[in-house]
């Protein structure tokens, strides 16, 4: 993962927000060309659990071969069913465009009934190394996990899928737990408030929505493990906003997934630290927090202290219930089929997220 593609994509996202009317006009304009798929282009389908991925490839050179493609789209699916015991969602629409360049180049989540729709651009030189080492797929398929809220609570949208992304893909053993941990060692602060600062509902820059978002996540995971003796964490107050039909394709009321979040743990964490950090700055000591988690940089990796008083949260974060003993990948618990076919495919999707 290359951390200044990833800011940069993540920015960009934010800077169209901060344009959001022209955005919108332009967007009724994309949705329109987006959903008219041409007759000949290429649609398979992949079954996981008892969910349905339509994934259509636009026509157009591409160093990946359509097998690559399947791949890397079934590893992100594994990777979020693996976190949310399910996936999100019953069906999904998946449009691959062939774009410029190498590596994933950035997507976008829609909800619509019954679903959600995720379009996302894959540089025409990608190799296959690129796709199995990309976050972006399995950070969009996240977004179909939590309702739609308003635009000011935006980064818990995006706080949710930036912080979810690499623990998913480490329970599905797509990716790896040291590295995982030396990302979010190398990144989280970015998410700290920054002089002026007016809690999470009123600072919408790309700092605080992403990563300020992911903080709020890391927070809350770490509060639920404590207030529970390491029995429940954030992924079980997902998993009830989840089960509660909390995805995409339905707008809530934040409070309202808040409330449902804590009645999953019997914890009331995620309410109280909304109540702290919406709306004035709420300053956390990193440096501290490491060294409780007994996570310590060790040049390009980190090192893990089983000492350290939060070892074993650190370690019911990365790796749930089942403790450091990795799980098998999600497709051996669920069962995943592809099948491949050509079929003209519209869906008029009707929210979004970056
Ligand atoms: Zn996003």
């Amino acid at each position: 993962m290359d951390s200044g593609s990833v800011q940069s994509v993540r920015r960009s996202s934010q800077l169209a927000r901060n344009f959001c009317a022209a955005i919108l006009a332009i967007s009724i304009v994309w949705l329109a060309s987006a959903t008219a798929f041409p007759a000949d282009e290429m649609t398979s389908t992949i079954i996981i659990g008892n969910s349905r991925i339509d994934v259509n490839i636009e026509q157009g050179a591409m160093q990946s071969s359509k097998e690559d493609l399947m791949k890397w789209v079934r590893w992100a699916a594994e990777s979020v069913t693996a976190y949310y015991g399910r996936f999100p969602v019953p069906q999904l629409l998946l449009r691959i465009v062939p774009s410029d360049g190498k590596g994933v180049r950035g997507g976008r989540t829609f909800g619509r009934d019954n679903g959600g729709f995720i379009t996302i651009h894959i540089g025409k030189d990608a190799q296959f190394s690129d796709l199995a080492r990309d976050w972006m797929l399995t950070h969009e398929m996240v977004h179909l996990s939590f309702p739609s809220v308003a635009d000011n609570h935006h980064w818990i949208e995006e706080g949710i899928a930036t912080y979810v992304e690499p623990i998913a893909r480490v329970r599905a053993r797509h990716f790896d737990a040291n590295q995982m941990w030396f990302e979010v060692m190398r990144d989280l602060h970015q998410g700290l408030p920054a002089e002026g600062d007016e809690g999470l509902d009123h600072t919408h820059t790309w700092g605080r929505t992403y990563w300020g978002g992911a903080l709020f996540c890391f927070l809350a995971d770490i509060e639920i493990h404590r207030e529970t003796g390491n029995k429940k964490g954030l992924q079980d107050a997902l998993r009830g906003i989840l089960n509660a039909g909390g995805d995409i394709s339905h707008d809530w009321e934040l409070e309202k997934a808040l409330t449902i979040g804590d009645q999953a743990t019997g914890a009331p964490v995620l309410q109280n630290l909304y109540t702290k950090m919406k709306d004035q700055p709420y300053n956390v000591d990193l440096p501290a927090l490491w060294t409780q988690l007994g996570i310590e940089r060790d040049g390009n990796a980190v090192k893990f202290l089983d000492a350290a008083p939060l070892a074993k949260t650190r370690d019911a974060i990365t790796y749930g219930s089942a403790g450091p003993t990795l799980k098998p990948a999600a497709s051996a618990l669920h069962g995943s089929a592809i099948f491949a076919g050509h079929t003209t495919t519209r869906f008029p999707p009707d929210k979004s997220s970056d």
